[in-house]
């Protein structure tokens, strides 16, 4: 029998699903992927109008991996740093832009957003590999991190504020 490889046993890349993406939350209940995405608008000299575009693609490319449709290598990738953990890949202008997330064995329809970021591509193939890989490390801390309360806040303490090691743990 052929060996199923990991890019073809994914469920944002096998339709029709339907998937549901939810996001990490720290463990006081802050969604810090959600600030993450944030950054694509960030930047001043965008209009009014290519905001709107901007989060708009975003919003698209998650309906279509609910629907498992990204294309595989292209717009989607396994990680090296945890089986369970994928990279959702695309570009504004020419700004190439991450976004880790994990399709948890337990939980047979979710998508979880982990971790999202404009990629650094200055310097070397080796810095920029490192800097990716760190990346990646944080992605899977959170995902390792809120197992136990299923990526969700804990109950004691939501709506206590955030120490450092969560904005990036
Ligand atoms: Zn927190």
């Amino acid at each position: 029998m052929r060996r199923v490889s990991r890019e073809e046993a994914a469920r944002a890349t096998t339709p029709p699903g339907p998937y549901e993406w939810d996001d990490y939350r720290c463990e006081h209940g802050v969604n810090q992927i959600d600030d993450e995405i944030d950054e694509i608008v960030a930047d001043p000299t965008l209009t009014m109008y290519e905001v709107e575009l901007r989060l708009a693609e975003v919003g698209a490319l998650v309906d279509r991996a609910e629907h498992g449709e990204l294309s595989p290598l292209k717009e989607h990738k396994p990680v090296n740093v945890d089986p369970e953990i994928w990279e959702i890949r695309f570009t504004f202008g020419s700004q190439p832009f991450r976004i880790y997330y994990a399709e948890p064995q337990d939980f047979p329809k979710l998508l979880l957003g982990l971790k999202a970021h404009f990629k650094d591509v200055t310097g070397s193939e080796a810095q920029i590999r490192m800097r990716q890989n760190q990346q990646m490390s944080k992605a899977a801390n959170r995902y390792h991190a809120g197992r136990t309360r299923e990526w969700l806040g804990d109950p004691r303490l939501v709506g206590h504020s955030c120490h450092a090691k969560c904005v990036d743990p």
